[in-house]
């Protein structure tokens, strides 16, 4: 293996780990329970309530509350706060780190070359 081939592997590497780390690490309350805001019962976080969390809500509900609530929404309103479009970016971020990793480290090799 050159040298070359080395760093590039490096940086690959580098990269990687970066974006995994911030996947991995993504912030999440330090309680691993919650105190549901409508009906009062603890429960425990779900990846919802993290990302209510996230965006700085202090109040949580319960799955039944959250599927009551859900129901009382009109249906594209409801639509809206089912789709997945936070998980289907991650998805999509992954998708483009895969992409460009290698360029990334193929690029740097031909820059030393
Ligand atoms: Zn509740």
């Amino acid at each position: 293996m050159s040298q070359e081939l080395i760093i590039g592997a490096v940086v690959v590497g580098v990269v990687v780990l970066f974006f995994f780390g911030k996947i991995l690490l993504k912030r999440r309350p330090k309680e691993t329970y919650f105190m549901c805001a409508r009906c009062s019962a603890v429960s425990r976080h779900t990846e919802r309530t993290i990302e209510a969390w996230r965006n700085n809500k202090t109040k949580f509900f319960c799955q039944s509350c959250h599927a009551k609530w859900l129901q009382s929404r009109p249906p594209q309103e409801r639509e809206r706060f089912t789709s997945s479009d936070g998980s289907r970016s991650g998805c999509l971020g992954v998708v483009v780190l895969f992409a460009l990793a290698p360029l990334a480290g193929f690029l740097l090799v031909q820059a030393y070359v």
